[in-house]
């Protein structure tokens, strides 16, 4: 028999309270009862942001968020900054060249968060740049950026700050409006603890004066449409109402816990891992860690063949990627997630270890890590 634990960022567990609501009879989409769902959904996803600004929500992945934040804001030729220290940061250069955008790239090392500094100069040595683009949370390698000073420098520019929070909000912490995100990017599948299907996007008065300039084509991610569709608590096109409804559920679990409770949760999950990993004698891949996720590293063995240890004992964590395959594994505690997953995983973990032949004392990680949660 095996049981399985999902550790993976994303998707991510679905709590059973919100599994129940995905088995309701299906009903119309143009009716009061799902314009009442949805504009308790909007409410609630403002909590969670932290903002008063319009969040615009559609039917993709978390990239439709992304390319959405792109055409909306811009125009062909227009000049902007992508930080790129990793997969994700990679996608919004990616985005920029895919919509014929001129882009600065700031490439950082793996692992790492970018140096404020660095783009201060770069926006004071060129005041045409119209949006910085970055993550909140680099998924590929579990870090966290500094949003807040980020946003203190973009503030004081013409440019709009748009943040890939998609696998860092509700997790990590952010403040959208009070540290100046201008447009902020979700997902359904992370901390919102529902599955793959929506994708939110917040947008501040700054950037819809943007989005009144823009000319790049658009049509299913048209933030204007789906603004004044939003003001009457509708979507322009077929909403995915199923998972709107699981969502509703889920954001209220998030908002009764408090969203500052979330965030501490999961800063005390993360600290317990790396504090167990590092009790064992492993590493931190990154140097500015997140909640949401924890990077660790592994030499002398191969980390996917770890990786199949954990999986047949039921736990799906995920493995590096480009430069860091074979060397980490990434475990989330992402969304519905409690000591006692860290306590299963660091468990497994050392079991896996062992039976790839690596010499460790058996709970010793496991034993740091309760020494951790029982601070
Ligand atoms: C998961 C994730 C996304 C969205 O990816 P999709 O596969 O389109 O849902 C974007 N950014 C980050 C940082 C992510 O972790």
């Amino acid at each position: 028999m095996k049981k399985e634990h999902l550790y993976t960022p994303g998707p991510v567990t679905v709590p059973p309270e919100v599994l129940l609501k995905f088995a309701q009879p299906m009903y119309h989409h143009r009716t009061p009862r799902f314009r009442e769902m949805f504009s308790e959904v909007n409410a609630k996803l403002k909590t969670v942001f932290r903002t008063q600004s319009d969040i615009i929500t559609f039917t993709s992945s978390g990239t439709g968020a992304m390319e959405a934040s792109v055409v909306n804001f811009l125009s062909p030729g227009d000049k902007v900054v992508t930080i790129n220290g990793g997969k994700f940061g990679e996608r919004w250069t990616l985005l920029a060249k895919a919509f014929g955008v001129e882009f600065n790239e700031i490439l950082i090392e793996w692992g790492t968060a970018p140096n404020p500094a660095e783009l201060e100069k770069i926006l004071a040595d060129d005041p045409s740049i119209k949006a910085v683009y970055t993550e909140l949370t680099e998924t590929s390698t579990g870090t966290v950026f500094d949003i807040k000073a980020i946003g203190e420098i973009v503030a004081k520019t013409n440019a709009i700050l748009v943040v890939d929070a998609v696998s860092g909000i509700g997790a990590d912490d952010i403040h959208v409006d009070e540290w100046n995100v201008d447009v902020c990017v979700a997902g359904s599948q992370k901390a919102f603890m529902i599955p793959p299907g929506l994708a939110f996007m917040s947008v501040s008065e700054k950037a819809w004066k943007l989005a009144d300039e823009s000319k790049l084509p658009k049509f299913y991610f048209d933030a204007k449409k789906a603004k004044k569709a939003a003001d009457q608590n509708n979507t322009p096109y077929t909403p995915a109402h199923t998972l709107l409804e699981g969502l509703n559920v889920s954001l209220s679990m998030i908002v009764d816990e408090g969203i500052d409770n979330v965030i501490a949760r999961h800063a005390k999950l993360a600290d317990a891992i790396r504090e167990g990993a590092i009790a064992l004698g492993l590493s931190l891949y990154s140097k500015s860690p997140s909640n949401a996720l924890t990077s660790i590293v592994f030499e002398g063995i191969d980390a996917e063949e770890l990786r199949k240890h954990l999986k047949a004992d039921g736990i799906s964590v995920a493995g590096g990627q480009n430069e860091a395959k074979g060397k980490i594994i990434r475990i989330a505690m992402m969304g519905y997630a409690t000591e006692a997953d860290v306590m299963t995983a660091l468990s497994s973990l050392e079991r896996a270890l062992n039976k790839m032949g690596v010499e460790i004392e058996p709970g010793r990680g496991i034993s740091a890590a309760q020494a951790s949660l029982m601070k």
